[in-house]
């Protein structure tokens, strides 16, 4: 079997640059640093592109995939709305912003992106069995896109997610198991998984896939830079989890001005994270360059991650590119739910609140220009965590049918 990864011509060490053959691997033989996917990208034009498909496949001549990944089967996620925030703007004081809405993707979270690059790595290397650990979201992507490929998958939460997560990821078929711990535990878990036969020929995405699922995220960069007319935010507001898909919307914007595909503009970088789990906050505030784990505590599951792969290379990017990373509490959170949606109309899900919230912040304490181009990124839809909005999930009034009733109300 030949592989065929597109343009993607190896692998190389983020730490020390080392290179090697892709294949299923994800750390460095020599300094056990993260492995990412390299390229050797021939000429690509906004015609191009703009040619293609409506979803992340019209970038696949910049992603680690065949030229014909369009025609297997898959999920065909991407090229969500970007929306032209001018009720949410006006409340905030800012003078133009937009919401990357997330939620518009087929299992209704930015993971379908990431997931259908790991299938085609998976199709490259012949495994037949999907899987990952999941804070939620992650679980249900997986299961989808294993059922629409033909694969089977096996998926690996924290036991306490939310129930819509969780029915999310079981309809689409495959088997779900919950660990009774956190998701740091269940990523620990499968990385022994891993080294034993039981899982040695599986496909986890988000671990020994996770060079080429991670690239999937820098397709939110294209597609931001795309709609608003080839052109890079000066200030973007970015979830924070593991950081990975942060650091990927970095890249992306990189490549986007390498090719000549955008102007050569300064943008600036903003990382979101929960109070309650907020390792990567802390340590860029107290001036740190490694991240101390925490024990997560907070309504935003599905960015509860306690010990983030890549929270040194956020703190670097944050502080290279004259961003920040700032918190918010869960009360915050569930108020910044609120605000988007009675201003856009847009339900975001905990993780929606907590960019939302802190784009808030940022702009009352000054660290954001309210008069620069600003995109907050909603990865996820408020309908799997309804829990956070329980205080209305009720009617208004109830009333008898009548015209009396009503008017007395
Ligand atoms: C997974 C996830 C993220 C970001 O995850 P990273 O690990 O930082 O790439 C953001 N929002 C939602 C809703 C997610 O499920
Ligand atoms: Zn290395």
């Amino acid at each position: 079997m030949s592989l065929d990864f597109g343009p993607a011509v190896a692998l190389s060490c983020r730490e020390c640059g080392a290179r090697y053959d892709l294949g299923p691997s994800f750390a460095c033989l020599e300094c056990f640093g993260p492995l990412e996917a390299a390229y050797d990208f021939g000429t690509v034009t906004r015609a191009q592109i703009e040619a293609g498909p409506a979803s992340i496949w019209r970038y696949r001549s910049l992603l680690p995939v065949p030229v014909d990944v369009a025609t297997k089967p898959n999920m065909n996620p991407g090229w969500t709305q970007l929306v032209k925030a001018g009720n949410l703007g006006r409340a905030l004081g800012i003078r133009s912003l937009h919401v990357k809405d997330d939620s518009g993707n087929p299992t209704h979270s930015f993971k379908d992106r990431v997931v259908a690059i790991a299938v085609e790595a998976a199709r490259n290397f012949g495994f037949h069995t999907l899987s990952c650990s999941s804070t939620g979201n992650l679980a249900g992507a997986v299961t989808a896109a294993a059922a629409r490929a033909g694969l089977d998958a096996c998926v690996f939460i924290p036991a306490d997610l939310e129930q819509a997560k969780i029915a999310m990821a079981r309809v689409f078929g495959g088997r779900l198991i919950g660990i009774d711990g956190t998701y740091d535990e269940v990523n620990r878990f499968c990385s022994e998984l891993i080294g034993d036969p039981l899982g040695d020929k599986w496909g986890f995405v988000n671990v020994n896939l996770r060079p080429y699922y991670a690239e999937g995220s820098k397709t939110l960069a294209y597609e931001i830079a795309e709609q608003l007319g080839w052109k890079l935010p000066e200030q973007i507001v970015i979830p924070i989890a593991s950081g990975s898909q942060l650091t990927k919307i970095d890249k992306g914007f990189k490549e986007l001005i390498a090719l000549g595909l955008v102007e050569d503009a300064p943008y600036k970088i903003f990382g979101a994270q929960a109070q309650g789990c907020s390792p990567v906050s802390a340590a860029y505030k107290a001036g740190h360059d490694v991240v101390q784990p925490v024990k997560p505590d907070t309504i935003a599951k599905s960015l509860a991650i306690g010990n983030p792969a890549d929270g040194p290379y956020v703190l670097d990017i944050a502080r290279r590119t004259g961003g920040a990373v700032e918190d918010v509490t869960d009360a915050e959170i569930v108020e910044a739910i609120t605000l988007l949606a009675a201003t856009e109309g847009i339900f975001a899900e905990t993780a929606g609140g907590v960019t939302v919230g802190v784009l808030k912040k940022l702009v009352e304490n000054g660290t954001l220009d309210p008069e620069a181009e600003t995109v907050v990124l909603n990865t996820g839809d408020g309908l799997k965590t309804l829990d956070a909005v329980s205080s209305i999930a009720e009617p208004t009034a109830v009333i008898r049918p009548s015209l009396d009733a009503f008017r007395a109300i």
